[in-house]
């Protein structure tokens, strides 16, 4: 049975048995806050467990790493958009240990692209199109490092607003430890002068 069968099977009993109703909520964070993550498929429902969540209580934005890329990104017009349309105070950019973002090599992950049958002539094209391929699959060296710098473009951020804090950590994909690489609360005074220069 394919996945897709497979889960439009379940999702009808799912609705005919009124199973959501135990999950109705809004559209807008309960604890006013919004999470970046990353996608890893140990923290689908560990990362809400560990901190104690329940569905409605935040925004939720995974990619791979728990990276913003840039500062016009979509992720960061995710978070833009969670603070300006659905009044999120805090923001908490939350990487893990083991990430595969860690280790990721853009040479290797090119040689199991041409893998799967893609012809050389488009990655080359693609290169010369100015899109810098090694730069965008390329992961990170150090995951708190990682978190820092993904802090620093949305304090930063000329479009955030002072009032809104923005937090660091790093979780442990097994065991749901985090360890708190910024806390937003501590360093609100320096971002706000920081953040002044913007706004
Ligand atoms: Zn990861």
């Amino acid at each position: 049975m394919s996945a897709l069968t497979k889960i439009m099977k379940y999702n009808e009993g799912f609705v005919n048995e009124g199973n959501y109703q135990e999950f109705e909520t809004t559209k807008y964070p309960d604890q006013k806050i919004v999470i970046l993550t990353c996608m890893d498929t140990r923290l689908l429902e560990l990362l809400q467990k560990a901190i104690g969540l329940k569905n409605g209580d935040a925004k939720i934005i995974r990619n791979a790493g728990a990276v913003i890329a840039n500062p016009f990104d979509s992720v960061m017009r995710s978070i833009l958009i969670s603070i300006h349309e659905f009044e999120t105070k805090e923001v908490f950019i939350i990487g893990h240990h083991e990430c595969g973002m860690a280790s990721l090599q853009a040479e290797a992950i090119l040689e199991k692209i041409k893998g799967q049958g893609i012809d050389e002539k488009c990655i080359d094209t693609i290169i010369q199109s100015g899109i810098s391929l090694s730069d965008w699959l390329t992961g990170f060296g150090c995951v708190e490092k990682s978190v820092s710098q993904s802090v620093n473009i949305v304090k930063n951020h000329p479009l955030v607003p002072n009032n809104v804090v923005v937090h660091g950590l790093v979780i442990h994909p097994q065991t749901g430890q985090l360890e708190l690489v910024i806390d937003g609360n501590e360093n609100k005074q320096e971002s706000s002068i920081e953040e002044g220069i913007y706004v």
